[in-house]
């Protein structure tokens, strides 16, 4: 294999194409381009690959958010309503901030699992080009 698992999970996880690591990945703050810019690797061919970052989310706004804040409520260091507010802003502001860091774990774990299946590791992979570029004969 020409780029290792390791090397893969560095590269989803900074939101690089795994194949070239090329940057510009994210579309828009909520959405990855479908495909890399630069060397064409189409990001989840089945529908809703994405959709797990949402529970990402709710799991990371559990425990970063609610889990403290119910905490901090019963050991009387935060009033109930203040408690209710943090509870209902909170998730949502990190659901929203950190939505491009569970896209980027997303990848991670489709392309570690499946780092076979990248073009570039496949036998005789010629290196990645830029897709402008016209091939060499
Ligand atoms: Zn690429």
């Amino acid at each position: 294999m020409n780029i290792t698992r390791g090397e893969i999970a560095k590269r989803c996880l900074l939101l690089r194409c795994p194949n070239c690591n090329a940057g510009g990945q994210l579309r828009t703050w909520f959405r990855l381009h479908p495909q890399c810019p630069e060397c064409g690797l189409v990001h989840g061919s089945e529908e809703g690959f994405t959709f797990s970052t949402t529970s990402i989310g709710y799991v990371v706004a559990l425990l970063i958010v609610v889990l403290p804040v119910c905490v901090l409520a019963v050991l009387d260091v935060l009033p109930v309503w203040l408690a209710v507010l943090l509870g209902i802003i909170g998730p949502i502001a990190v659901s929203i901030g950190l939505y491009p860091l569970f896209l980027s774990w997303v990848l991670m774990t489709h392309y570690v699992s499946t780092a076979e299946a990248l073009p570039a590791n496949q036998p005789n992979a010629p290196p990645p080009r830029p897709r402008n570029s016209k091939p060499s004969k």
